[in-house]
C-alpha cells in the first residue's frame, strides 16, 4: 500500500465521524456492549492511535486470544529448550526468544551455551540448515494460520534432511468458540483478524456466527479499519442480527488463499492442545501429519517435559485471563512492578502482540 493510501486510513475527520456514529449507535442500543478483537495488531492500533479515548461510555473493546506467542504453552517452550540442550540449533521468531518455559526460556538456554538463533521466516531457518549440514536445525514454529501456511510450504518442498519443525502453531476459530462459551465472559461480537483471514477467508466464520448467534466483522489494522469494524459490529448488535462481514476487502476474500490453505492442510492437522493459561482447546493446535513425520522434531528428539514447577511469580501471572477477555493488564499485581519487558514474568509482557507489553509501551492504562 502506498503512503497516500495508508494516510487515507488514518484520516482524523473520518475518525471523528465514526466516533460520532458509535455514540449514536450506543445511545440506540442503550445497554453496555463488550466487543472482543482477536489480534495483537488490533491492540497495537488501538493503543498507538488512542482509539479507546474515542469509544462512547458503555462500549468496551477487549483483547482476546490473539497473540500466538502468548498462547504458546510452557511445555512447548520446554520442548524447544530440551532440543537446544541436546545440541540442535534451534531457530525461532524473535518474539519467542524470551518467553518463559517452566524453568527456562530459549534466551536462558542460549546464555547456558545452547545454540539458539532468531529468524524472521521459516525459509531463513531452512537456509540455516543448508549452511550447517552437519548439525540438526530445528525450527520452533509458532503463530496462527498466517505463519502456519509458510511453514507448511517449506515442509512440502523437500527441505534439507537435517531440518525439522517443532510445531507450536495454533488454529484460531476453535479458541474463539471456547471464549464465546465461557460462562464468565460476556462478548457481544468479535472483530476478527484481517491478516489470518487473508489465508483462511472470512467464509470460515459462517458456522461460528450461525452456532453462537454473535456478529463477526473481519477488520484491518489502520485506525479507520478498527473504528469501521467496531461501527459495523454495533450496527449488527443494534439490529439484533448475528451477521458476518468483511470490513477489510482490500486484503481479504471469502475463500481466502486456496493454494496456501491446501498446502497448510496437507502438512498439518488439528489436535487438542492447551493454550497457555486459557484452556485445553479441542482442534486448536496444528501438528504435523504422518506423511511429513520425517521432518517432525517430536519424532527425532526426546522432548521430555522439564521436571519441577514454574517460578512462584509465574503462578501469579493472569495472562490467560487477559487473553480470555476476563481481565486487563493493570489488574495483574505484577504489571509494571515485578513484570516489565526487561524482566518479563509472563508471555504477554514479552511479545510485541502481548497486551501487557502493549499497555506498558503506551502508558499502562486503557484510557490512553
Ligand atoms: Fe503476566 Fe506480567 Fe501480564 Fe501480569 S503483567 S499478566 S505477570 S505478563
Amino acid at each position: 500500500m502506498s503512503s497516500d493510501q495508508t494516510l487515507q486510513f488514518r484520516n482524523p475527520d473520518q475518525a471523528d465521524q465514526l466516533a460520532e456514529r458509535l455514540e449514536t449507535l450506543m445511545a440506540d442500543i442503550d445497554e453496555p456492549v463488550t466487543l472482543m478483537h482477536v489480534c495483537g495488531s488490533h491492540e497495537q492500533a488501538i493503543a498507538k492511535f488512542g482509539l479507546r479515548s474515542l469509544l462512547p461510555d458503555g462500549l468496551s473493546v477487549r483483547m482476546g486470544p490473539g497473540c500466538p506467542v502468548c498462547v504458546t504453552n510452557m511445555p512447548e517452550v520446554d520442548e524447544a529448550v530440551a532440543v537446544a540442550e541436546q545440541g540442535a540449533i534451534v531457530a525461532t521468531y524473535g518474539d519467542m526468544f524470551r518467553v518463559p518455559g517452566t524453568q527456562k526460556s530459549l534466551a536462558d538456554a542460549r546464555a547456558d551455551g545452547a545454540d539458539v538463533e532468531v529468524v524472521y521466516s521459516a525459509s531463513e531457518a531452512v537456509e540455516l540448515a543448508a549452511e550447517h549440514p552437519d548439525r540438526e536445525v530445528v525450527f520452533f514454529a509458532t503463530g496462527f494460520e498466517t505463519t502456519a501456511a509458510p511453514t507448511a510450504a517449506i515442509l512440502a518442498n523437500d527441505p534439507p534432511e537435517n531440518f525439522s519443525v517443532l510445531s507450536a502453531h495454533k488454529y484460531v476459530p476453535p479458541a474463539m468458540e471456547v471464549v464465546a462459551e465461557m460462562p464468565d465472559v460476556d462478548i457481544d461480537g468479535f472483530l476478527a483478524a484481517g491478516h489470518a483471514a487473508t489465508i483462511t477467508g472470512y467464509g470460515l466464520f459462517e458456522p461460528f456466527v450461525e452456532e453462537f448467534e454473535l456478529p463477526i466483522v473481519v477488520g484491518g489494522f489502520e485506525p479507520i479499519d478498527v473504528l469501521l469494524g467496531v461501527e459495523r459490529l454495533l450496527e449488527y448488535i443494534k439490529a439484533d442480527v448475528a451477521g458476518l462481514e468483511n470490513a477489510y476487502p482490500r486484503c481479504v476474500s471469502k475463500e481466502g488463499n486456496e493454494q496456501a490453505l491446501e498446502t497448510m492442510w496437507s502438512v498439518f492437522e488439528t489436535t487438542s492442545g492447551e493454550w497457555r493459561g486459557i484452556a485445553e482447546i479441542p482442534g486448536a493446535n496444528l501438528v504435523i501429519r504422518d506423511e511429513y513425520a520425517a521432518y517432525d522434531t517430536r519424532e527425532r528428539f526426546d522432548v521430555e517435559p522439564a521436571s519441577g514447577g514454574p517460578d512462584p511469580l509465574t503462578e501469579q501471572c493472569i495472562c490467560g485471563d487477559i487473553m480470555a477477555g476476563k481481565a486487563d493488564p493493570d489488574e495483574c499485581e505484577l504489571f509494571d512492578e515485578e513484570c516489565t519487558p526487561g524482566n518479563p514474568v509472563g508471555a504477554c509482557m514479552v511479545s510485541s502482540e502481548g497486551t501487557c507489553k502493549i499497555w506498558h509501551e503506551y502508558g499502562g492504562h486503557p484510557d490512553f
